[in-house]
């Protein structure tokens, strides 16, 4: 229940008609909890049904993928992209390839890409989008037709002005290969339609490293900030071993800091002299299984089937770059029972809301992904830039820009939860900063 009676009616109607939208459905609650600490004192949200426009995508499409795999049977997938908020520019956001992608974890994704866009302070939209295709264990060809087919409908509804899809879960420089080769063939417009591109024709340095560094830049500040400290001599556990784990672990070991634990879908590995990170990426990078292969090179190495069991390895700092739902309440007991002091989300939406309020009521200082896993969009924000510019950066200009841009949303979401008076509540001073530049837009652009 919120103090305020707009936010109430503003839930059960979202309950009422997403009903079996649970993660859309969570998102938009941890959302209006904050929106408790505005709307009062701002009556013009209501007046202008800001809050039930922004719940509501502008569009969505939802599609058919037909395409055939090596033995010649035609398969058929699911395909969506999810248009929320176009208020301050192009739509922009991944595409997501898992066998769990539905409507609602698109409506999810995408809802919170609109604040997190709106934070890196660029002039971008929020938007998702993705199949249930599963590439795991798929031939580069079948990747291929599947993602020719995706793209011959996906066209329609994109391009360089409107909506800017790019990578997410599944979906690398292999696949967005694929898709742009084809955006290319139907549309015969070379600019830049998706972000994540191959440096060879017109992608940005430093864009697959950018969620990961991104991730230690907002967490060095935050650990300056609130500790005086950095993340020199620190023990660190990161979940997942894909994009966003990789390169967390490479630069906060650049940083001083020693990476623990990390895993993927079926396990962790764990060590107290550090994790062979390049190994790791060798592995993934062979779309291997992580524990198998890394516990035949390093035999001594801990080890366990279980996913959650990450979180009861000893740290200090805790990076969850995998996926939604990874850390519930008993999780984040075990991370403060083992004295764990920072939590920065790496994945969209890793923690569940309760254990988000007990990490939060124990003393954890904890970002929300939509803060502190900006830097991915926000260099897909320079690669627009450099593309409609006809120019490409060097690796450390836009290091340097990514690293602004990080301390500037940390800045941004410390700053406004001070000023709501609860400067530990980043996830507070995230939707407000996120919201605030939407809101002014919307009302400025009238009803639409
Ligand atoms: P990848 O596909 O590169 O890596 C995902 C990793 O998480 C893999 O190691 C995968 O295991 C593991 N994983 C997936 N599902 C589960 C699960 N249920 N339990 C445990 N591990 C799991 O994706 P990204 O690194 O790109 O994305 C990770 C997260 O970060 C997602 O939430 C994404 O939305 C978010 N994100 C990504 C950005 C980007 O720039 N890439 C930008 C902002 C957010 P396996 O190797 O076995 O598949």
């Amino acid at each position: 229940m919120y103090k305020n009676e707009y936010l109430n009616k503003i839930l059960v109607n979202v309950k009422e008609k997403c009903a079996e939208q649970k993660e859309f459905i969570n998102a938009v609650e941890e959302f209006l909890d904050s929106m408790d600490y505005i709307v009062g004192s701002d009556p013009d949200i209501e007046k202008y049904a800001i809050l039930e426009r922004i719940v509501v995508p502008e569009r969505v499409v939802m599609f058919r993928v037909p395409w055939v795999d090596d033995n010649g049977k035609i398969q058929v997938n699911n395909g969506y992209r999810v248009q929320f908020n176009s208020a301050i520019g192009p739509y922009k956001g991944g595409l997501r390839l898992d066998p769990s992608v539905n409507l609602s974890i698109l409506k999810f994704l995408g809802f919170e890409q609109i604040f997190k866009n709106s934070l890196t302070g660029l002039p971008m939209g929020g938007g998702k989008g993705g199949s249930d295709f599963n590439p795991k264990g798929k031939s580069d060809a079948e990747v291929m037709r599947f993602c020719q087919s995706f793209m011959q409908e996906l066209y329609q509804v994109i391009g360089p002005n409107t909506d800017v899809p790019a990578g997410d879960i599944g979906v690398g420089a292999r696949e967005i290969g694929y898709m742009y080769g084809m955006y290319k063939k139907l549309t015969k417009d070379v600019t830049g339609v998706l972000t994540g591109k191959g440096i060879s024709f017109g992608g940005s340095l430093t864009r697959t490293e950018a969620t990961g560094f991104g991730l230690c830049y907002f967490a060095e500040e935050l650990l300056k900030t609130y500790y005086n400290d950095s993340f020199n001599g620190k023990n660190v556990v990161i979940s997942g071993s894909g994009n966003v784990a990789q390169y967390a672990a490479f630069k906060a070991t650049e940083l001083g800091a020693k990476v623990v634990a990390m895993s993927d879908r079926n396990g962790y590995i764990a060590s107290e002299d550090g994790i062979d990170i390049e190994f790791v990426r060798n592995i993934k990078n062979e779309r291997k299984s992580l524990v198998d292969e890394y516990v035949k090179k390093y035999p001594n190495t801990k080890n366990g089937k279980n996913t959650h069991d990450i979180w009861k390895i000893k740290c200090d700092i805790a990076l969850p770059s995998a996926t939604q739902n990874e850390i519930n309440i008993e999780d984040a007991k075990a991370l403060v029972k083992n004295g764990c002091k920072v939590l920065c989300e790496g994945a969209n939406m890793p923690t569940e809301l309760d254990a988000v309020k007990y990490l939060y009521e124990n003393g954890v200082i904890f970002s929300p992904g939509k803060a502190s896993n900006a830097g991915g969009v926000a260099v897909s924000g320079l690669e627009m830039s450099q593309n409609a510019m006809h120019l490409s950066w060097t690796f450390e200009e836009v290091d340097q820009k990514l690293k602004e841009i990080m301390q500037n949303i940390f800045k941004a979401c410390y700053e406004t939860a001070s000023k709501y008076g609860e400067p530990k509540n980043l996830s507070l001073g995230a939707n407000i900063a996120g919201f605030l530049k939407v809101y002014n837009a919307m009302k400025a652009q009238g009803v639409i």
